[in-house]
C-alpha cells in the first residue's frame, strides 16, 4: 500500500507571523495518517527548518535551478536547498511553465538536480482548458513526463508525480475524482512501462483540492494524496485535508 502525501504549496504568501502561526498548529495536530509536508518561499526556509526539525513534518522548496553553482543572478541551486534540509522541491509547477517559460526539458533538468543532491522532486504535469477542451489532456501530460521519464533514466521511479490541471488551479474548479483518476491511471502505466516501482510511486493531485472534496479524491485507486495551494494557508483546511488522506 503506498503512503499517501499531502504537500502544502505555499506559492508566494507569508510572513513571519503567519508562517509561525501556521506551522505551530500543523504541529500541534499531529499525528497524521500520511506524510506531510509544505513548500515554502525560499526566504522562509531557515525558520521553517527550526521550527519542524525533530517533527515528522517535511519541508521543501516550489522550484530550484537546473545549475549546480555559478553566474545565475537570482536563481536557487538544489545544494543550498538540500542545506537547509529540504526533503522535496516542486518543479514544473503550471505557474512556473506559464510564466517563466519553463520547458518540458528545463523542468527534467531541475527533477534530475534535485534527486542528484538527495532532495524528491514533485513533478508537476497537467493540461490546459483550451487542451482539455480539444482532446488533447492524454497527449500533453504524456508528453510533459516523457521528458522527465528519459531524463532521470533508472532513477525515475524515485520522483513524486503531480498531476494538476491547470484550469483546476486556484479557480475552485475540481476535477472530478473519475476525471482525475483516468489521468493518474495513464501516468501510471506511462511509468509502468519505463520502470520497476511505478507501484510504489506517489502521484499527487492538485487543483482546488478542499477539506469537502478531499477524501473522495484521495479514495481514487491511483491518488496518492494532495498538492494543496489556497487550502493549505488556512491551518484548519489543511489539517482536515491531511486528515483526510
Ligand atoms: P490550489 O493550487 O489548491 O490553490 O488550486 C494548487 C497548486 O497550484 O499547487
Amino acid at each position: 500500500m503506498r503512503r499517501k502525501l499531502v504537500a502544502g504549496n505555499w506559492k508566494m504568501h507569508g510572513n513571519h507571523k503567519a508562517n509561525a502561526d501556521l506551522l505551530a498548529a500543523i504541529v500541534a495536530a499531529r499525528p497524521f495518517g500520511c506524510d506531510v509536508a509544505v513548500c515554502v518561499p525560499f526566504p522562509y526556509l531557515s525558520e521553517t527548518a527550526v521550527t519542524l526539525t525533530g517533527t515528522d513534518v517535511r519541508w521543501g522548496a516550489q522550484d530550484c535551478s537546473a545549475h549546480e553553482q555559478g553566474a545565475y543572478t537570482g536563481e536557487v541551486s538544489i545544494g543550498m536547498l538540500a542545506e537547509f534540509g529540504c526533503r522535496h522541491v516542486i518543479v514544473g509547477h503550471s505557474e512556473r511553465r506559464q510564466y517563466h517559460h519553463e520547458s518540458d526539458q528545463l523542468v527534467a533538468d531541475k527533477a534530475k538536480a534535485a534527486l542528484a543532491r538527495g532532495v524528491t522532486p514533485i513533478v508537476c504535469v497537467g493540461e490546459t482548458l483550451a487542451e482539455r477542451d480539444t482532446g488533447q489532456t492524454e497527449v500533453v501530460v504524456k508528453r510533459q513526463l516523457s521528458a522527465v521519464i528519459h531524463t532521470l533514466g533508472h532513477c525515475a521511479g524515485e520522483m513524486v508525480v503531480a498531476y494538476e490541471p491547470v484550469w483546476a488551479i486556484g479557480t475552485g474548479r475540481t476535477a472530478t475524482p473519475e476525471q482525475a483518476q483516468a489521468v493518474h491511471a495513464l501516468l501510471r502505466a506511462q511509468l509502468q512501462a519505463a520502470t520497476a516501482h511505478a507501484a510504489d510511486m506517489k502521484i499527487l493531485y492538485g487543483g482546488s483540492v478542499k477539506p469537502d472534496n478531499a477524501a473522495t479524491l484521495f479514495a481514487q485507486p491511483d491518488i496518492d494524496g494532495g498538492l494543496i495551494g489556497g487550502a493549505s494557508l488556512k491551518a484548519a483546511d489543511f489539517v482536515a485535508i491531511c486528515r483526510a488522506a
